[in-house]
């Protein structure tokens, strides 16, 4: 079986075609760097990563492009209501985002471009689409892109005009537009604005949507195989992008798939710094871990729209526990080099697994396989054999790096370890009362003790 992929522009699941040395080329949509990355942007990096990796498991190259906004209206904004310089903030907070992508464990990601580092780039292509006929200026504001040039204007979306719920800054106003959809390729420079010499175009900054597709030419050239980011940017974003590559360069179609990550929403309204159910991802760190956020995001399927709550959190944190557990169980039956003779066949598991994701990266189906796995095995797994031991151990950590999740065991402070070996005497010579009354002090002090066949298993609570 061969991967699918539901690609949002035809409306269809389509093969991902393979090229046999060639990489894959993956261009998503980075962040406008103005403010800290949220739990929004954590949900579409955390799922492309998985794809990439997933990917390379496969056995498959990729080259996966990542750009930075980091000239932008929004940043702007934001800088003069912080009496900074735009270019300062930016920067800082691309410092930010790369750290939190960092602690995340996000790190498939080729390349990371910055818009502000390929004006040259993005100034040619402007200039093309000058030449050719696609655009045209308003005096003292800028370039802009005539959609009606383009017949095929909206075939993404469906929509070729802005509405009211498009994201506030990122519609072009300007009451000399010959559409009302038409956006800005070239702004022209503005007093205490930051801006870049251009003698054709006159002095002035990018627009949004053109920072994209200047860089990914640049890397891919005009056609390559990927376009992902989340669903927001479907419109007009993703439309405004396929209009300028595909006209610039006269090839169609611009990339072969285009793949949307669904939106999230908190306590199920949209995250907003009013309703005051904004979460950075730094905030969600410091309550929970970074392996729950990659466990609650995988858990659902990643075209659809993802509720976050609290409660979500918490089960992330107890499914981990529930795999920590059984890893530790595996690793002292390993240990106790088991004599035991049952084998464990592998083989449904793995091709459920393997067909799951194969089915447009169903990772819920992927990893409910994995936690009826564990349901299985905990039920003969002091009767296995120690290559089937070892065996899962290496299967269930090699599908759970897929998912960006590493367990680390518990290290057992040394005073927990003398209390326990002190209970399983006690209870080894049926002196039932006191090695209670040792597991409650073990308790206390926050970690909790299981027997098994094959000894006890100390755990953190
Ligand atoms: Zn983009």
């Amino acid at each position: 079986m061969e991967l699918k992929i539901y690609d949002s522009l035809s409306d269809k699941e389509k093969y991902l075609s393979e090229s046999k040395n060639k990489a894959i080329r993956l261009f998503v949509c980075g962040p406008t760097v103005y403010d800290y990355s949220h739990i929004g942007h954590a949900r579409t990096y955390i799922f492309f990563d998985f794809f990439a990796k997933y990917l390379k498991s496969l056995g498959k190259k990729v080259f996966y492009l990542q750009n930075i906004t980091d000239i932008d209206d929004k940043i702007i904004k934001k800088a003069k209501e912080q009496n900074t310089d735009p270019i300062i903030l930016a920067k800082l907070m691309t410092k930010y985002h790369l750290r939190d992508m960092k602690t995340l464990g996000i790190n498939s990601v080729t390349k990371y471009a910055s818009a502000t580092k390929f004006i040259k780039q993005i100034e040619k292509q402007v200039k093309n689409l000058i030449k050719k006929g696609f655009a045209y200026k308003i005096e003292n504001d800028g370039w802009y892109f005539d959609i009606k040039s383009f017949p095929e204007y909206g075939k993404l979306s469906g929509r070729t005009a802005e509405g009211a719920e498009d994201s506030i800054s990122r519609i072009d106003e300007a009451v000399d537009k010959k559409n009302k959809g038409d956006f800005c390729l070239w702004k022209l420079k503005k007093p205490n604005e930051p801006f870049w010499k251009s003698d054709v175009l006159g002095d002035g900054r990018p627009g949004w949507h053109i920072e994209d597709t200047a860089i990914s030419e640049n890397f891919f050239g005009p056609q390559y195989d990927i376009h992902g980011g989340g669903l927001d940017l479907k419109f007009p974003h993703h439309e405004a992008e396929i209009a300028q590559q595909e006209c610039s360069s006269g090839l169609s179609p611009m990339v072969n798939i285009w793949m949307h990550s669904g939106m999230l929403t908190v306590n199920g309204k949209k995250m907003s710094k009013s309703l005051n159910n904004f979460l950075t991802i730094q905030d969600y760190l410091k309550n929970h871990s970074a392996n729950s956020l990659k466990l609650l995001v995988l858990s659902s399927n990643y075209r659809s729209l993802l509720n976050y709550s609290q409660t979500l959190a918490e089960q992330a944190e107890t499914s981990l526990k529930t795999v920590k557990e059984f890893i530790t169980k595996l690793d002292l039956a390993k240990n106790s080099k088991t004599k035991e003779t049952r084998s464990f066949d592998l083989k449904p598991f793995e091709d459920k697994f393997a067909s799951s994701l194969q089915n447009d990266l169903n990772t819920p189906e992927a990893i409910s396989a994995i936690f009826s796995l564990i349901n299985e095995v905990n039920k003969v797994i002091w009767t296995l054999n120690l290559s089937s031991i070892k065996n899962i151990e290496k299967t269930l950590k090699n599908k759970l790096d897929l998912f960006g999740i590493s367990i680390n065991l518990d290290k057992i402070p040394q005073n927990i370890n003398k209390l326990a070996k002190e209970r399983k005497l006690l209870r080894d010579s049926k002196q039932f009362i006191r090695s209670d009354d040792l597991r409650k002090a073990i308790e206390e002090l926050g970690y909790k003790v299981e027997d098994t066949p094959k000894g006890q298993i100390i755990l953190k609570k």
